[in-house]
């Protein structure tokens, strides 16, 4: 059999590249996704042999859904080689937060909750033996790690969990952001791909060592025409792209993400826990992957370990 990995938000964007590249790799790829019919529409039209997908509902902004989703990849009874956390939402013109139906803030709710009970609900399948170190990748951002330049762009603001006031006061209405402050729907994007990053690393301290599970995270470039800014202004979806491509040079193709993202899954030369993977922000075409270094936020052990205690709480993991 084929080696095997999950790829939420697979129906779209860098995910749906990133199965195509694995496909063409070898790999079998559960397409784990909220619109299946999508999901096999946009499949299609990459040419991608049905044979090598299962399709299989998710919504991660639903935690019932998250469980229902784990139940029913269980009962497939295919090896786990590999899970790549890759789905997100980005709403940056909300007026007021909209909530999953557990009552949390939207896109922390869907990209960090709904990840993280994910990763737990699939840990046992990465911890069962295989003939390959198993990874779990996620994807990260430069716009959430202050340590590069990306990163610091006050607009609306950096990502910045503060002492995790919101989530302390158990992050329902009227709390709408991790740091329990006004409420700023780009920011609550930022500071979801924080703790995507953050828990990378909390989960490497935490199960590296004694599972030999692989946990990284990559950013693979500014994708600027995926369909994340579908909800920002029809200005900035038509600048965002020309400015990466001409400007800050720091554009990559939907393809070229969907390769990175395959090699951090497949490839020997990433074969290391606890990296969070870059190609740089500027693309220069011979330069190779290289661990880049996170911001003192994400770094920050002692919140990084309230964080998983209080994200465990909200999705009922304790
Ligand atoms: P897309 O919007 O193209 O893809 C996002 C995917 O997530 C879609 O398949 C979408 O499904 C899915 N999704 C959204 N909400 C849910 C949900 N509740 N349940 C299940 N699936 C969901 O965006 P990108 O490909 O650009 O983004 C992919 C990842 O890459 C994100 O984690 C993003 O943060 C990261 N990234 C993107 C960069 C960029 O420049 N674009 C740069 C750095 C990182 P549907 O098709 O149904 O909408």
């Amino acid at each position: 059999t084929p080696p095997h990995v999950i790829v939420t938000g697979a129906s779209s964007g860098v995910g749906l590249h990133a199965t195509k590249a694995l496909v063409d790799r070898g790999w079998h790829v559960v397409m784990a996704c909220r619109d299946l019919a999508k999901a096999a529409r946009a499949a299609a039209n990459l040419d991608i042999n049905p044979a090598s997908i299962t399709p299989l509902e998710i919504d991660l902004g639903s935690q019932s859904s998250v469980r229902r989703f784990a139940a029913d990849f269980a009962a497939l009874v295919k090896p786990l080689d590999a899970l790549v956390c890759n789905a997100a939402v980005y709403l940056p013109l909300l007026k007021t937060p909209a909530r999953s139906p557990e009552g949390f803030e939207i896109s922390v709710a869907t990209n960090h909750f709904g990840h993280f009970l994910l990763s737990h609900l699939l840990l046992p399948h990465l911890q069962s033996p295989g003939r390959r170190a198993k990874r779990l990748v996620t994807l990260g951002t430069v716009t959430a790690n202050s340590e590069e330049f990306g990163g610091k762009i006050p607009i609306p603001a950096p990502a910045n969990l503060g002492a995790l006031a919101g989530l302390e006061a158990g992050f329902r209405a009227p709390v709408a952001m991790i740091d329990g402050k006004k409420f700023k729907p780009g920011k609550a994007y930022k500071d979801s791909k924080l703790c995507n990053m953050i828990i990378s690393r909390e989960f490497h301290r935490r199960y590296h060592q004694n599972t030999g599970i692989i946990f990284n995270t990559l950013y693979p470039g500014c994708v600027a025409d995926t369909a994340l800014f579908r909800d920002a202004p029809k200005l900035f979806q038509t600048i965002f792209p020309w400015f990466q491509k001409t400007i800050t040079k720091g554009y990559v193709s939907q393809a070229l993400a969907g390769t990175r993202v395959a090699q951090v899954v497949a490839d020997d030369a990433f074969a290391q826990s606890g990296v969070h993977w870059s190609w740089g922000n500027r693309q220069l075409p011979s330069r190779d992957a290289f661990s880049q270094p996170l911001s003192s936020a994400a770094n920050d052990a002692a919140r990084a370990a309230r964080l998983w205690e209080l994200t465990a709480e909200l999705v009922g993991r304790t």
